[in-house]
C-alpha cells in the first residue's frame, strides 16, 4: 500500500502517519523529519537546508526526489510506505510518478487532511514533542497527564521544532497554497484523491483515513 498525506502545516499529517504505519506495518517517510535529523546531525545536506527550513520555504526539488529515492530503496518499504511531507509541488510529484513507474508500481491513495488555516496557526505554534520517544503534546489541546512529564516514556525533557513560530508558520502557510495546493486537482485528476475531516478527533480522522485505505469511502 502506497500512500500520500496532503495538508497544510500542523493539519495532523505527522499524528496520523505515526498511528497508521503501527496498525497497516507500513513506515512513515517524513522528508521534514529526515530534514530535522540531518540539520541536528550537521551534515552537508543539514548545514545545506538549515536556514531554508528556518525561512518555511522549500528546500530543492532535486534534493527532495533524491532523498525520498534513496529512502524507497530500504527494505522496511517492500510492502509500500506512507508519505508525509512528500510530495510538496508539481516537480516532485511527476519525480514520484516516473521513479514509481521505473519500479512497475503506482500511489494507491492521496488522503487530504481538511483544515481551517486559522486553527493551524493555534495549532502549529502550541505544539511540542517527547526528546526521547517523540510523542506529540500541546500547550492547550494535549497537554501530558502529570505535567512536564512524557505519559509515553517518562521522559521530562521535551522539543519544540524551531520553525514552529509565528513567522515561520505563516511562510510555511503561504508556500502550502501556492506550492503545494496545486497538487490536489493532479491527484483529482488521477482519481487517488479523497479527502478527510482534519477539524474531527484525531480518532475521527484515523476512522476516516482507514475508511480510504479498505476501500469503504468514495474518491473525491
Ligand atoms: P514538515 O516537517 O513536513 O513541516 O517540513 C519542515 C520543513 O522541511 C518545510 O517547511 C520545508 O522547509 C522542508 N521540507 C520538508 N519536506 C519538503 C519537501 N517535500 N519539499 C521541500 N521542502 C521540504
Amino acid at each position: 500500500m502506497k500512500i500520500i498525506l496532503l495538508g497544510p502545516p500542523g493539519a495532523g499529517k505527522g499524528t496520523q502517519a505515526e498511528i497508521i504505519q503501527k496498525r497497516y506495518e507500513i513506515p512513515k517517510l517524513s522528508t521534514g523529519d529526515m530534514l530535522r535529523a540531518a540539520v541536528e546531525q550537521g551534515t552537508p545536506l543539514g548545514k545545506k537546508v538549515e536556514k531554508i527550513m528556518l525561512a518555511g520555504a522549500l528546500v530543492s526539488d532535486d534534493i527532495m526526489i533524491d532523498i525520498i529515492r534513496d529512502r524507497m530503496t530500504e527494505a522496511d518499504c517492500v510492502n509500500g510506505f506512507m508519505l508525509d511531507g512528500f510530495p510538496r509541488t508539481l516537480a516532485q510529484a511527476d519525480g514520484l510518478e516516473e521513479m514509481l513507474k521505473e519500479q512497475d508500481t503506482a500511489i494507491d491513495h492521496v488522503i487530504e487532511l481538511k483544515v481551517d488555516d486559522k486553527a493551524l496557526v493555534a495549532r502549529i505554534s502550541g505544539r511540542y514533542s517527547c526528546a526521547k520517544c517523540g510523542a506529540g503534546y500541546h500547550d492547550s489541546f494535549k497537554k501530558p497527564r502529570k505535567e512536564g512529564v512524557c505519559d509515553m516514556c517518562g521522559s521530562v525533557q521535551f522539543n519544540r521544532r524551531p520553525d514552529d513560530n509565528a513567522e515561520t508558520v505563516s511562510a510555511r502557510l503561504a508556500s502550502y497554497h501556492k506550492q503545494t495546493a496545486p497538487l490536489l486537482p493532479y491527484y483529482k485528476k488521477r482519481k487517488l484523491l479523497s479527502s478527510v475531516d482534519g477539524m474531527a478527533s484525531m480518532e475521527e480522522v484515523t476512522r476516516q483515513i482507514e475508511a480510504v485505505i479498505q476501500g469503504k469511502s468514495a474518491a473525491a
